[in-house]
């Protein structure tokens, strides 16, 4: 039985958590929220050294510090387009610890359990075993380690529906006559699993599996809370499973896509994401005095930025761009695309991190209206997300994905170093629209250039 004391802690860790994911949802509050979090998680791990008696405690203390360690280490050096296999890392890990435990509490439950525990148990291993193979895809897909493209092979669907049926079987095995053999081939199993079904999701895609899998590692802990009588993990779960969920359906809507298609597109042919060659078609470039003349004498700007912006890391030079602009009395806002870059909110960190006012950041939806009396659009480092093949062209890879109206506006500026593709891996009929120029080069370089060109106006 936990003692009312820690009963109190736990609820108030848990309000941590609740008050950090309302936090998380605006930019002004999510370093506040994140801490807060922090803090619960870490009270909610303390607590239990003073109220259980735990044995092998110099083991768990090395443990934790092996953790924290590879942890803080990790996090320090990422770089910020590197974010998402870090998360994907970190959930693969957690689904697979919970697997773990819920493996050894089976052992402890061999006798006399109840149905239910035992189901929750081998729920908590075959899923939790999913998060963490999947995941180590995910980590291998976007780190480059491994093609980022859909791989499909014949039988494929076969072995994953057999592989999935089998899990099913085994749990109910488990349920009947429960033992440690059992709860190992059903973990295995689980691994296959999630091998399965992430291979065939494409790179541009891989993002919104790791949510999805973020989703499945918090029902894994929320399972793993009941079968260890822990009401903490049970909430704690809880939430990462909805927020995980709401996640993806949001992605996968901002994309416009299903969370089906993504997972199964590949295997009917589909291709989430294409190579991408460089065109040769003609475009119109220009030097960054030219630019900077269309950029100085324009009454509104709107600026898109984009994932090279992030890959350039040349966010400080935009904004002081931006505010050059606007002490020349130019109007000036930046659109942000739901899945610019590689992860959500991935724009907001990288704007906020430069110190961009959060009244410059207009969502999609709120300036989509305004791109018609826009005189010029800059556009550094984004592609997709203004793509108009996404409104006009059936079959392409981003169809149906809502984008930014930059095609409205009277001139269109793209800063990028080269004609090869955005993420889909498709052409983009805008750069070579009459009203578009390029400036080709790296997007600081070119932001550089810019700055001092539209000083010396
Ligand atoms: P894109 O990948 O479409 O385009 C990036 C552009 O940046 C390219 O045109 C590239 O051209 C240019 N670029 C790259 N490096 C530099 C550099 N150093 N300097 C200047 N330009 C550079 O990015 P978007 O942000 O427009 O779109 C995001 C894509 O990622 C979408 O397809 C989205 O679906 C996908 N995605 C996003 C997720 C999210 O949560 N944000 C999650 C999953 C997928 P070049 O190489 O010629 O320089």
């Amino acid at each position: 039985m936990t003692p009312t004391w820690v009963q109190l802690v736990y609820l108030l860790c848990a309000v941590c958590f609740i008050l950090a994911l309302k936090g998380l949802s605006g930019p002004r509050t999510a370093r506040a929220g994140n801490l807060l979090g922090a803090a619960g998680a870490v009270v909610g791990c303390a607590v239990v050294f003073f109220y259980l008696d735990l044995e092998h405690v110099p083991q768990i203390l090395g443990a934790v510090a092996v953790g924290s360690v590879a942890g803080l280490v990790g996090a320090r050096r990422v770089q910020m387009t590197q974010m998402p296999q870090m998360v994907a890392l970190f959930n693969g890990v957690g689904g697979g610890a919970a697997a773990l435990v819920a493996l050894l509490e089976l052992e402890h439950m061999v006798e006399g359990a109840g149905w239910f525990d035992l189901a929750a148990t081998a729920f908590t291993i075959v899923v939790g075993s999913v998060s963490f193979s999947g995941s180590v895809i995910t980590f291998l897909k976007l780190q480059e380690l491994m093609t980022s493209r859909p791989v499909v092979f014949p039988g494929l669907p076969v072995a994953f529906g057999g592989a999935l049926v089998g899990s099913v079987g085994l749990s109910g095995v488990t349920v009947a006559s429960p033992s440690m053999a059992v709860g190992i081939v059903l973990g295995l199993l689980g691994l296959l699993v999630g091998v399965l079904l992430v291979l065939p999701v494409g790179g541009a895609d891989v993002p919104i599996v790791i949510s999805l899998l973020n989703a499945f590692t918090g029902l894994t802990v929320a399972a793993g809370g009941y079968v260890l009588g822990n009401t903490l993990l049970l909430v704690a779960g809880t939430l990462v499973g909805a927020s995980g969920t709401f996640l993806t359906k949001l992605m996968a809507a901002a994309m416009g896509r299903s969370v089906v298609n993504i997972l199964f597109g590949a295997l009917k042919g589909g291709s989430t994401l294409g190579a991408g060659e460089a065109s040769d078609r003609p475009v119109r470039s220009a030097g960054p005095e030219d630019v900077a003349i269309l950029l100085g004498y324009a009454s509104k700007v709107i600026v898109v930025p984009g994932y090279g912006l992030a890959v350039a890391q040349a966010q400080h030079t935009l904004r002081e761009l931006v505010d050059v602009l606007g002490a020349r009395g130019t109007q000036v806002d930046y659109a942000i695309h739901p899945v610019a870059g590689r992860m959500p909110g991935h724009m907001n960190v990288l704007l906020a991190e430069a110190q961009v006012p959060y009244e410059q950041l207009k969502e999609m939806d709120d300036i989509n209206g305004e791109f018609k009396q826009t005189d010029v659009v800059l556009v550094v480092g984004a592609n997709d997300v203004v793509n108009p093949a996404a409104k006009t062209t059936p079959g392409a890879p981003i169809y149906g994905m809502p984008i930014l109206n930059a095609d409205e506006a009277q001139q269109v500026i793209f800063l990028k170093r080269s004609m090869r593709p955005g993420f889909a891996g498709i052409e983009n009929e805008l750069l070579f629209d009459p009203r578009t120029t390029l400036l080709f080069g790296d997007a600081k370089d070119s932001l550089g250039k810019l700055l001092s060109a539209v000083k010396s106006l």
